[in-house]
């Protein structure tokens, strides 16, 4: 299985980071060893000394297919949930800098903790709100309504490089409101589910 991830989808979270606003997704990947589950612990790398949150919205692809039109893009996922793209930032910067790859500073063992999912119905998913909480203080209050490329767009964009297969996941982006983690931080994300209900989706310890 392959993690797609799209960079700056969100406006706010391109200005942060002096981003121009892109005309195209930004896609990246990271490998099946980047998946961290079942709430386990997220050790800091030795390589990076700024480590950086990014909550996203991810989709779970339920069906191989490529080149798929926009209009067809809601058939070939049936789940959603939360993940974290871990960024090494100064690592990243260091590669742009160079205009080298960013893999190292974005595809590292463990740089994706990754949650329950939903099934869709069960969520507003154009005006989906998410949370990132860092030792109890909210640091990122996402909502897809906010989005440059939309689900659809997403898919269809990136089905055109990439064979969409069942079980890959896409990382669709994160808000404003990124920052760093340190040793002995705990960081919880949170769903809204269309009743209104806020749901724990994913949890875990810097160490
Ligand atoms: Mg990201």
């Amino acid at each position: 299985m392959k993690v797609i991830c799209i960079g700056r989808n969100y406006a706010d979270h391109a200005k942060e980071l002096n981003n121009p606003l892109p005309e195209k997704p930004v896609v990246f990947m990271k490998p099946s060893t980047a998946l961290l589950v079942n709430n386990k612990p997220f050790f800091l790398p030795d390589f990076s000394r700024e480590i950086h949150h990014e909550l996203e919205v991810v989709l779970k692809i339920c069906r191989n297919g490529r080149h798929i039109e926009p209009r067809f893009a809601h058939k070939y996922f049936s789940q959603v949930g939360l993940g974290i793209d871990f960024t090494a930032r100064d690592v990243q910067a260091a590669c742009k800098k160079k205009g080298h790859p960013w893999e190292i500073a974005k595809a590292f063992d463990d740089s994706a903790p990754l949650g329950k999912f939903y099934s869709k119905e069960e969520l507003e998913l154009e005006d989906l709100r998410f949370e990132l909480y860092k030792n109890g203080n909210p640091v990122q209050l996402g909502n897809t309504r906010d989005m440059i490329f939309s689900f659809a767009e997403i898919i269809s964009y990136v089905s055109r490089y990439f064979r969409l297969l069942q079980g890959d996941l896409i990382f669709t982006g994160t808000p404003a409101g990124v920052g760093p983690v340190q040793r002995g931080d705990v960081l919880e994300a949170f769903l809204y589910l269309k009743d209104g209900r806020r749901e724990s989706v994913l949890r875990t310890k810097v160490l």
